[in-house]
């Protein structure tokens, strides 16, 4: 009989985690640890030092690098807010959560990981950005945002009473993860979902960090000005565009008088990011706060804690803002874990690991049967330094919020180590195949291009095979 097949025939959850601790080899007797997962809205990996940033500097959050595992090759299956939050409670793909989009409401009476560890004996607890419109299930504590959330004085909602707190967004998220951690039963193992509104559009910094980067000029990024040569309609009709869709409100400044062309462009664009980046500050700032409570409280050891975002961000890549494409720079999200005495620290894992597996990750770390319905994979054996042969060599990425704001249309595709197949559906059936390892900045769509018709036959082939296996329904 193996493991798996074990605890399904186990009634008792108890038995089964005291098995499961035994397997892990901290012993019968050792305290199952705690989770802490952070979740930034909207903080692209190239905004993290500890990803090579070249813009910022982010040195409390590298701290969770270096302590623990950098995974280089984190990715979405669907970049957008409340779908990868979503993905994130169900470890399911948002055709089969209920929210494909952010119009959705989430289904609270559905499987979660929170209300599985909740049943196997965990608080769970859940502060700061929900967003998914019902009210969270499944938590012992929760203290949420209202919808988005404001960035300055904003309104909670803690347990179904509203009220209004003054200060800054990211500062008060922090303190009430600390509140609660102060206030959590000491007999229970703990499962906290500590989630940011920042760096969320429209980034209003804090008075801290209004003046930062004010006399410096961040560098545009290699793709600033790519003219979408080879690309299809998708490219060209997307409203996301520095130069042209950032509102007043985002740019909170009136354009210096006489600028037009490439110098109001550039002039948009160091608006933009320097208040993106000085919103991301504050996390940075509030993570190293945190950090040191933990470290204080004694909270660091038996712990692991996990730093994400929803989705990747375009950082004026392709002369735009905003998530929603399959291309790399929001298919990509950062995740950094430290797990004393699990994750050897200052590694890096380079296998593709999706949001889809966060869910049954969680559970593993807690000694929880991972339902059979989840359809990502446990990272632990990653996070240990083990190398499993079988390990995805590829994934599925699906979009549907067409049409919507930013015009983004309808694809999905099929992404390598090395080519991404991207099929833009619904309302066109246009195919744009890169290779990430001559065009790591996408620029040359080769879809049709003589040689590559062997190449895009098997990741036609492979497409249809996860689109079957994920039970995808049919194109709509
Ligand atoms: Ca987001």
């Amino acid at each position: 009989m193996n493991r798996r097949s074990f605890f399904k025939t186990t009634a008792a959850g108890t038995l089964g985690v005291l098995l499961a601790e035994t397997a892990h080899g901290t012993g019968a007797g050792a305290s199952r640890p705690n989770i802490i997962f952070v979740m930034a809205d909207d903080h692209a990996s190239h905004a993290l030092s500890c990803y090579g940033s070249v813009i910022n500097k982010t040195p409390h959050l590298d701290r969770i690098a270096e302590e623990g595992m950098r995974f280089e090759n984190c990715f979405v299956t669907n970049s957008i807010c409340a779908p990868s939050r979503a993905v994130l409670l169900t470890g399911k793909y948002s055709h089969l959560n209920g929210v494909p989009t952010n119009r959705e409401r989430f289904d609270g009476g559905q499987q979660t990981f929170p209300k599985l560890l909740r049943a196997a004996g965990y608080q769970t607890a859940l502060v700061g950005k929900w967003h998914l419109k019902s009210e969270p299930t499944g938590f012992d504590y929760w203290n949420i945002l209202t919808g988005q959330g404001v960035y300055h004085d904003p309104t909670f909602i803690e347990m179904g009473e509203r009220k209004r707190h003054r200060g800054y967004v990211t500062d008060l998220i922090t303190d009430f993860a600390m509140d609660f951690l102060e206030r959590r039963d000491r007999e229970k193992p703990f499962c906290l979902l500590f989630h940011h509104k920042a760096p969320h559009r429209r980034w209003f910094p804090d008075d801290k960090h209004a003046h930062l980067y004010e006399v410096v000029d961040i560098p545009e990024p290699a793709t600033f000005n790519d003219d979408y040569a080879t690309r299809g309609t998708a490219a060209h009709t997307q409203e996301m565009t520095v130069e042209f869709h950032l509102t007043p409100e985002d740019l909170k400044q009136e354009p210096p008088e006489g600028l037009s062309g490439a110098a109001l462009k550039h002039w948009k664009y160091e608006r933009y990011i320097k208040d993106y980046l000085r919103c991301i500050a504050s996390i940075d700032d509030n993570m190293g706060r945190f950090l040191d409570y933990l470290d204080r409280s004694g909270l660091a050891e038996n712990t692991i804690i996990i730093y994400t975002s929803d989705q990747g961000f375009y950082l004026g890549d392709h002369g735009w803002f905003d998530k929603r494409f399959m291309y790399e720079e929001s298919l990509r999200t950062p995740m950094i874990a430290r797990f004393p005495g699990r994750i050897k620290a200052g590694t890096v894992c380079g296998k593709m690991v999706l949001n889809l597996d966060w869910a049954p990750t969680l559970l593993d770390v807690a000694g929880v049967e991972i339902p059979d319905d989840m359809q990502g994979k446990s990272l632990v054996p990653l996070m240990e330094g083990r190398r499993p042969r079988d390990w995805r060599s590829s994934f599925y990425y699906q979009y549907t919020e067409y049409p919507s704001v930013h015009a983004v249309r309808r694809h999905y595709g099929v992404r390598t180590k090395r080519y991404k197949l991207i099929h833009f559906y619904h309302d066109m059936d246009e195919w744009e195949l890169y290779d990430l390892k001559k065009d790591p900045h996408e620029l040359k769509n080769i879809y049709g291009k003589p040689g590559y018709a062997r190449i895009t036959a098997g990741l036609k082939r492979e497409l249809t095979r996860l689109r079957k296996e994920l039970k995808v329904p049919a194109e709509g």
